[in-house]
């Protein structure tokens, strides 16, 4: 017997080979469940709000005064890329929860 696979693209479907998905639309792998666009617009607009804000408590003093290293980049980076990625990870246990 053939093992369940992602209907995009024939990998192992999130929540691993044992998941019930309800229809075909639930049919994905990690990767395409992560650019599935709902999953990933909330997780940008939350990395733009959440982030933002981070920015202003942690970093808009250093960039005011012109103290711009290539750490503050990092941290600026890190400041938006950490919201998006506990949006997406949130987002993807619900589903599971709810398969
Ligand atoms: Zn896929």
């Amino acid at each position: 017997m053939r093992g369940l696979v992602a209907a995009y693209c024939g990998r192992v479907p999130l929540g691993g080979a044992g998941a019930r998905p309800r229809d075909e639309q639930d049919f994905r792998c990690l990767r395409h469940a992560i650019v599935y666009p709902r999953v990933r617009d909330r997780a940008l607009r939350v990395a733009l709000v959440v982030g933002t804000i981070l920015f202003a408590i942690n970093q808009l003093d250093v960039v005011l005064r012109g103290g711009v290293t290539a750490l503050v980049v990092g941290k600026v980076a890190l400041t938006y890329a950490v919201p998006y990625a506990v949006s997406t990870y949130s987002a993807l246990e619900v589903n599971r929860l709810r398969s």
